[in-house]
């Protein structure tokens, strides 16, 4: 066992943050936390003590969204809108992932720029070929990155050197589930890319093996006005986006991750809060390329699961910190433009980051009794000439910070890497 001390913040909820000045942080030998407290209780006196001094220890940050293949396009293309941005960068880059030597290099990197970043758990689409999918999962497993992983589905509408036959796409997507079921860390998903890329029947077939498997889904829902139309479109009597995936039975098991939900209509709510599935934002990418900003106070005042993601390479930085930043922000453009929306603050945009994202894993994103030490600790925020509270240190790092600011990374309370 091990104490921990410095300035400690985490969320509660999503309006309480925790803010512990001095405070002492007691990690078991599974990384699991005892204790946090304002002094080290008497039975842990004789432990060994790490102290961060003025340091803030805060929890390890999840992405609920992230494409891996295309991480070597962030941060170019940005004056692209959706469409020729897929056409022109992302499709061609994506099929570059038939040659595994490429998926082993970009994914190496990908994979040590998370952690470095401060993110611990994620949720990442990868292309539509197996061997590259299979080098990402084994990756993430390896460094013990409580990941979900899915191999993308595509059958149509798609070009012509990234398609699949639906049957290829199930068969190859029931030897990935197969291959990777029984992984500690990094576990399969069903990823069907979105709605109009894929044929009703690939889906329903997909709907199959998230029964037969008990295996959840990840996929874009009504990102853009475009898709929230063009998906009604592809598939009669279908009412809205989320009602395409309950009539394939993709909503039946957990989790279901409905990235963006820009759009939603009554029914799209309606069907991810029955599901008890988890909206994601990604406020970078959205208008980077998309073209819309989430109503994010009203989604979480309707009680949705609401987390974070870069969605690199239509978000243009991997750290998610920068995201909690972009959340606050993109709500007080909305709420000045529109009517009926209301700003978001900084704890909230904090608690989706942390507590509500790593609830889609096992016990992170807090730094609570029984939760696991995966933390960051962020070092050089505070000024001599104007001292901060550590929460706003915490908000500081988040609008103004980088990696050089994360001096520690715990994972399971084991030190991963240091700067
Ligand atoms: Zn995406």
């Amino acid at each position: 066992m091990r104490i921990y001390h410095g300035n400690i913040v985490y969320s509660k909820n999503k309006d309480e943050l925790v803010e512990l000045s001095n405070g002492y942080i007691i990690v078991n030998d599974e990384g699991i936390i005892e204790e946090v407290s304002n002094a080290i209780p008497e039975q842990y006196k004789n432990l060994s003590i790490t102290d961060f001094g003025d340091d803030v220890i805060i929890p390890a940050f999840s992405d609920l969204h992230v494409h891996a293949p295309q991480y070597p396009n962030r941060g170019i293309a940005m004056d692209k809108l959706l469409a020729d941005w897929l056409n022109e960068y992302t499709f061609p880059l994506e099929s570059k992932y038939k040659d595994e030597k490429y998926a082993k290099e970009v994914y190496t990197k990908f994979v040590n720029d998370l952690v470095k970043h401060g993110t611990m758990h994620v949720v990442v689409f990868g292309t539509i070929h197996n061997p590259a999918t299979d080098i990402l999962v084994n990756e993430l497993e390896n460094k013990g990155i409580q990941s979900y992983v899915g191999k993308v589905n595509m059958d149509k509408d798609s070009p012509d050197y990234l398609i699949e036959e639906t049957d290829q796409s199930i068969k190859d997507t029931e030897t990935f589930v197969k291959k990777h079921s029984n992984n500690k860390y990094a576990k399969p998903i069903l990823t069907p890319r979105f709605a109009p890329t894929c044929s009703f029947e690939l889906l329903k077939k997909l709907g199959e093996l998230s029964n037969k498997y008990k295996i959840g889904v990840q996929t874009h829902i009504v990102e853009s006005l475009w898709e929230k139309e063009e998906a009604k479109n592809c598939f009669d009597g279908c009412r809205c986006d989320m009602h395409i995936y309950k009539e394939a039975g993709l909503l039946n098991q957990k989790p279901f991750i409905a990235a963006h939900f820009i759009f939603p209509s009554e029914e799209d709510i309606k069907l991810l809060k029955e599901c008890n599935g988890c909206a994601v934002q990604c406020p970078d990418a959205t208008t980077n390329v998309i073209a819309g900003i989430m109503q994010t106070g009203n989604i979480l005042d309707k009680g949705i699961n609401l987390g974070i993601g870069s969605d690199i390479s239509a978000g243009s930085y991997l750290g998610i910190y920068r995201q909690v930043a972009s959340v606050v922000r993109l709500s007080k453009i909305k709420a000045f433009y529109e009517k009926d929306i209301r700003t978001v603050n900084f704890k909230e945009a904090f608690y989706m980051a942390t507590k509500q994202s790593g609830a889609l894993f096992n016990k992170v994103g807090s730094l609570e009794k029984g939760y696991y030490f995966d933390a960051l600790v962020l070092t050089d925020l505070n000024d001599s000439f104007n001292k901060l509270k550590p929460a706003e240190l915490v908000e500081r790092f988040c609008y103004s910070g980088d990696v050089t600011n994360i001096k520690s990374r715990y994972m399971r309370g084991i030190l991963i890497n240091k700067d």
